[in-house]
């Protein structure tokens, strides 16, 4: 078993590539399924039964037209059986899913943290995609993500480098703790203030869920950095479609990766600067 570990942790070029496109082709299933998640939670369908159909003609899709990336182009976009429209979504969901595990395997290489990152990073792009599209947070994926945050941590208490002392599980605790706690006292304080409901329960509990996965310190970056990316987007919703909704979810999970890749890179600017 260490022979092999280390043979596998001493990776030359080739294997590196192997291993990378082994990783794409890994994603690009995760993302096929990640598309059946945000349309099936979506539309509060089971995720399970019944088998894919299309959701204009209602037939079963054959499992040769269900081919990740390949179906969708052999196909045109297009049913095979009534020619109705396949939204690019399936297409570029696959694709970047696939991107984004082989690009963790570069970063991370074969560690459990590929895993994590993967996890993580997949449940925040449903998020995204179903928040704006139906302007809704699934539990299914915020409160079974906070369940798996504390069982990576726990398993797993390398993932908090800079807790090396502490447990895993408690620091991911304390993560869901801050993160969820200072999401609900601005949606508290934002009801009192604009007299609506400005904030859901949905962006608390993916507040909490960034929390579990991210530690006290990405739970307090993640909060802080969300609304410099909710910005632009709230300013062009307001001058461009002269409205103000916006979901708040997507802008959780952009700054949540932020913090993921450069939260460390972020903290030292601030602490160097402050210093100096
Ligand atoms: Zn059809």
């Amino acid at each position: 078993m260490d022979a092999m570990l280390d043979y596998l942790f001493d990776l030359g070029e080739a294997h590196r590539i192997l291993f990378a496109s082994l990783f794409f082709i890994l994603g690009v299933c995760v993302g096929s399924f990640a598309n059946v998640c945000i349309f099936r939670l979506g539309e509060q369908i089971s995720l399970v039964k019944p088998r894919s159909f299309c959701p204009a003609c209602r037939t079963p899709i054959h499992a040769y037209d269900n081919i990740p990336l390949v179906s969708y182009i052999l196909l045109k976009a297009k049913c095979r059986a009534c020619g109705a429209k396949i939204p690019q979504r399936y297409f570029w969901v696959e694709l970047v899913s696939g991107l984004i595990f082989s690009f963790l395997f570069i970063y991370a290489g074969l560690t459990i943290e590929l895993i994590w990152g993967f996890y993580f990073i997949t449940s925040l792009l449903i998020v995204t995609l179903i928040d704006f599209k139906k302007m809704e947070i699934p539990d299914e994926i915020t409160v079974s993500g906070i369940f798996a945050g504390w069982l990576f941590a726990f398993v797993f208490p390398e993932i908090f480098n800079e807790v090396a002392n502490k447990s895993g599980l408690g620091e991911s605790v304390l993560g869901m703790m801050t993160g969820g706690g200072l999401m609900w006292v601005t949606a508290w304080l934002g009801d009192k203030i604009f007299k609506r409901e400005s904030m859901g329960g949905g962006d608390i509990k993916l507040m909490a869920m960034a929390g579990a996965f991210l530690g006290v310190q990405g739970a307090v970056m993640t909060y802080f950095l969300a609304p410099f990316f909710a910005m632009p987007f709230g300013l062009f919703q307001k001058w461009v479609k002269k409205s103000e909704i916006l979901p708040y979810g997507p802008f959780i999970a952009m700054a949540a990766v932020f913090s993921l890749f450069f939260g460390d890179w972020l903290l030292g600017v601030i602490i160097s600067g402050s210093s100096g």
